[in-house]
């Protein structure tokens, strides 16, 4: 037993200087990605169930690494968190996108509104509001045409840090969205305390529709209880027609999903947009 104890000691500290080399790496090629540019901006539309039109999208970005190909958020938004360079790589994307969208509504779509992901870190940051400020000035943008989407992580820090964040975005003019609502914990009560004014349900709730009773009774109650709030709702992760439906009827104003459209670079999704132009 203490010869295979030894072993496996030996075993577990290889395999963890294994991976701190590829973090290691990681860290390097993703501080040389923000100086050669190399990270890129999907969009996924986001369509109105009452019009079918196109009326958002969600920004995603994507890791054109040379020689490796696309590297997706997940395998490079946690590490970027923690080494700090969550901070220069979202600023990116919100010029990014505030730029392409400004575009986007004076050419095809006056109404588009786009969100952006913004990390808990981005929302702690003293510089974030009148960086976007700024940003939105440059671009000739709209506040109304940005939304910014948040997880219910970070609601659970200390709200007299928090709501002052929330209060100067709002008073912008900019919306806030809470992601993957009905994954975390204590929901109900952060919607009362903070002013959102959309939420997004999850996919796994709109995965199970509709063969899951309980996923069923689940969605309804959560758009009914945000359309008694005045919240708008946002379903992601929309596959096939019978959960399409099932939103519509059920009261839904927006979803997103492979149904409609995976996530597309800029040119993609301009296509789209120039067949959205009649209402
Ligand atoms: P998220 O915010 O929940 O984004 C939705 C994810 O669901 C996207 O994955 C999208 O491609 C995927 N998705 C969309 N429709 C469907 C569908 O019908 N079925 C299924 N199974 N999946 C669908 P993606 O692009 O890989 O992004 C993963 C996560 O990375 C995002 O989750 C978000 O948390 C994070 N992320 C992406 N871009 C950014 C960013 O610019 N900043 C930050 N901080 N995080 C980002
Ligand atoms: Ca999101
Ligand atoms: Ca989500
Ligand atoms: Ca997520």
């Amino acid at each position: 037993a203490k010869e295979s104890g030894r072993n496996n000691y030996q075993f577990f500290t290889t395999e963890l200087n294994v991976r701190a080399q590829h973090r290691y790496a990681l860290e390097t090629n993703l501080r040389r990605a923000l100086i050669e540019q190399e990270f890129l901006v999907y969009y996924q539309p986001k369509i109105s169930l009452q019009t079918s039109r196109i009326v958002g999208a969600e920004a995603l970005i994507r890791w054109q690494m040379p020689g490796i190909g696309l590297i997706p958020p997940d395998e490079f938004i946690p590490i970027s968190e923690e080494i700090g360079l969550i901070l220069p790589i979202g600023r990116w994307v919100l010029q990014q996108v505030c730029r392409q969208t400004s575009y986007w509504r004076e050419h095809f779509t006056p109404d588009l509104v786009v969100s952006v992901n913004i990390s808990p870190k981005q929302f702690q940051d003293p510089g974030l509001c009148r960086f976007i400020e700024q940003t939105l000035a440059e671009s000739n943008l709209p506040p109304c045409a940005l939304q910014l989407e948040i997880t219910e992580g970070l609601l659970m820090g200390e709200i007299e840090l928090l709501l002052p964040v929330f209060e100067s975005l709002r008073n912008l003019g900019i919306t806030i969205s809470l992601d993957d609502f009905g994954t975390g914990f204590s929901s109900l009560s952060y919607l009362q305390r903070f002013p959102i004014d959309n939420l997004k349900i999850d996919r796994s709730f709109i995965h199970k529709i509709p063969e899951n009773q309980d996923s069923v009774v689940l969605t309804h109650a959560i758009i009914a209880m945000a359309n008694a709030l005045g919240m708008s709702i946002t379903a992601e992760g929309v596959e096939n027609a019978e959960q399409m439906l099932f939103l519509t009827d059920s009261g839904c104003q927006e979803m997103q999903g492979f149904y409609f459209s995976k996530p597309l670079p800029a040119t993609g999704f301009e296509k789209l947009l120039a067949n959205n132009r009649k209402s």
